[in-house]
């Protein structure tokens, strides 16, 4: 589909409903993770299970699902050795994720991530590869490009928006947030077992003013807690007068897998989900941790 239809829901105050975690449903189903690479070569090791599970969010009820391709970034793919397979693998996601939706009213969103990004690296070593990234997925058909920008800086994220400013299909944002001490939103994140201080960047709001210099599309607060979200919501919608949307996520990462932590019900996720959409957001799905029932769950919020 073209993404005319999300946008025109958008426009008339609809909630549109975003798929769950890909690498979550994809270990449900048996799929192998690469120690590196995470989930990402499941789409050249595991196609069936990777289609199986775009269909299962589509059947539960998401309006945009996700191309495999948030692990899958040209700088990770060349430090653990897979630098011959950038293309393969990142059209392959795109061909699945296509075939999934085909003849359906669910459109394809292209992940363009921070994985494997640091800003030790220098902002400069970040350009080729988020460049490649974006042209190898907007050329492939994607109907949109969401960046996920997760766990990174401002300058990270600001160099992430500039390299999309080539692109001309329609850019949606997300970034994690995490609370300081005193209970300020902040970008970070706090998923790391080993490590149980949150990584702390800028301040949230701070932050938000900056980037509406440059970007005017969906901004969606992802890959943060329950209660994180609840609070970066409501900072989205006091300082953005555009579309705002929220896919949080639940337990932590333990390379290579994602372990799923307190058992949120999925009528406790719908109610979240509802108070979120009260505040204003109108994209709503879930990250790691967050699966099928949990989706179907809140996909009643799009009528
Ligand atoms: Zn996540």
């Amino acid at each position: 589909m073209t993404y005319s239809l999300i946008d025109e829901r958008l426009k008339q105050g609809k909630t549109i409903i975003l798929d769950g975690g890909i690498g979550g449903e994809l270990q449900k189903v048996g799929a192998k993770m690469d120690k590196g690479l995470w989930c990402g070569r499941c789409s050249l090791d595991s196609p069936d299970k990777l289609l199986k599970v775009h269909n299962n969010y589509i059947n539960a009820g998401a309006d945009v699902i996700t191309t495999n391709t948030y692990a899958s970034t040209p700088i990770s793919m060349k430090k653990y050795g897979y630098e011959n397979l950038i293309e393969e693998c990142n059209l392959k996601s795109v061909e699945i994720a296509k075939e999934a939706a085909d003849g359906k009213n669910v459109a394809v969103a292209g992940s363009v991530s921070t994985y494997g990004y640091f800003l030790k690296d220098g902002v400069e070593n970040m350009l080729p590869s988020f460049n490649d990234h974006l042209k190898i997925l907007s050329n492939s058909g994607v109907d949109l490009i969401i960046l996920e920008a997760m766990s990174s800086q401002y300058d990270i994220v600001e160099t992430l928006l500039k390299c999309s400013k080539k692109i001309n299909i329609p850019i949606w944002l997300s970034i994690s947030c995490v609370f300081d001490r005193n209970k300020e939103i902040y970008l970070g994140y706090d998923d790391d077992v080993k490590n149980d201080k949150p990584q702390i960047y800028e301040n949230f709001k701070d932050t938000l003013h900056k980037i509406k210099k440059i970007h005017s599309g969906p901004i969606l607060v992802a890959h943060s807690n329950m209660s994180v979200t609840e609070e970066a919501i409501k900072i989205l919608k006091d300082n953005y007068k555009k579309t705002i949307g929220a896919y949080p996520n639940r337990g932590y990462f333990e390379k290579p897998e994602w372990k799923f932590s307190d058992n949120i019900q999925p009528k406790d996720y719908l109610n979240k989900a509802k108070s979120w959409k009260n505040n204003g957001a109108q994209i709503i799905g879930g990250c790691c941790g967050i699966g099928l029932e949990e989706i179907k769950a809140i996909s009643i919020l799009k009528n």
